[in-house]
C-alpha cells in the first residue's frame, strides 16, 4: 500500500480519484489547493503525489517547484488540460516524473502511478534508507533531504541529533564509538570546538526519547560506544 496525496481543486474529480485509488489499496489524502497541500507535505510522509497544474492560491507549477526543493525524491504525476502542452513540458522540466492529460482514463492513471511508485522504490533512486529488517521498525530516514519519519510523522531533530541518528542508522547493528560521533559533530560546518564528551550522553538520551515506539533502541555498549538495534532482537 502506498500513501498518496491528491491535489486537485475540482471536487468531483478529487473525490472520484480518491475513491478509486483507495479502492485499489492506496492510503489517499486529498487537498483542494496548493496551500492545503503544502501543510500536508510539511507534516506527513507520502510515497507519491498526483498534482493538478491548474490550482487556485498557489499554482500547480509553483507548488511543484517548491516540492522539488524540499522533497526532491518524492514522485509526482501531474495532470494537465488537453491543450496545456507548454505546461506539460514545463512540468517535466520542473521535475515531474510523469503526466497525464485530462480527461484521462482511470486504468491508465493507475498503471502510470504504479510504474512511478515502483521506480521510486528502486535502490538506485536516492538516499532512502530503510532501517534494519525488523517488520516492527517504524523509522524511515532519507539522507538526501535530510529527514526522518516515525510512521507518517516527521521527526523534529536538531542538526546534532540528525548527525547522531544518521551515523547510528548507517551502522545499524554495529557499534559506533563515542569518538566516531564526536568526530562527525566536529566536522559540521560552523561548529566551534568539539562538544564535551559527556554532552553526548545528553544527546543519546534525547534521541532515545524521540525513538520511543520506533521499534528501535540505542544500546549502550559498555566501554565501546552505542549501537542501534531492533527492540525485538
Ligand atoms: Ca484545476
Amino acid at each position: 500500500m502506498s500513501s498518496l496525496l491528491i491535489i486537485e481543486d475540482d471536487e468531483l474529480l478529487r473525490d472520484g480519484l480518491s475513491a478509486q485509488l483507495a479502492q485499489v489499496g492506496h492510503a489517499v489524502t486529498a487537498a483542494a489547493d496548493g496551500e492545503a497541500a503544502q501543510l500536508l507535505l510539511e507534516s506527513h510522509r507520502f510515497d507519491g503525489v498526483v498534482l493538478d497544474l491548474g490550482l487556485p492560491k498557489i499554482s500547480g507549477m509553483e507548488l511543484l517547484k517548491w516540492l522539488r526543493n524540499r522533497l526532491p525524491a518524492l514522485p509526482v504525476l501531474i495532470l494537465t488540460a488537453r491543450d496545456g502542452i507548454d505546461d506539460r513540458v514545463q512540468g517535466l522540466n520542473a521535475g515531474a516524473d510523469d503526466y497525464l492529460t485530462k480527461p484521462f482514463n482511470m486504468a491508465e492513471l493507475q498503471a502510470r502511478l504504479s510504474a512511478m511508485l515502483r521506480r521510486a522504490r528502486l535502490p538506485a533512486f536516492g538516499g532512502t534508507l530503510e532501517v534494519a529488517s525488523a517488520a516492527t521498525c517504524r523509522l524511515r530516514v532519507d539522507a538526501t533531504l535530510p529527514q526522518a519519519w516515525l510512521g507518517d510523522e516527521a521527526l523534529e531533530l536538531t542538526q546534532r541529533e540528525w548527525a547522531l541518528l544518521s551515523l547510528l542508522v548507517t551502522h545499524a547493528g554495529r557499534v559506533v564509538s563515542r569518538e566516531d560521533v564526536l568526530e562527525t559533530w566536529q566536522s559540521e560546518p560552523g561548529d566551534g570546538p568539539g562538544v564535551a564528551s559527556n554532552a553526548l550522553e545528553v544527546y543519546i538520551h534525547r534521541l532515545r526519547r524521540k525513538l520511543v515506539d520506533s521499534g528501535l533502541n540505542i544500546r549502550n555498549v559498555r566501554g565501546l560506544g552505542y549501537m542501534l538495534e531492533s527492540t525485538t532482537a
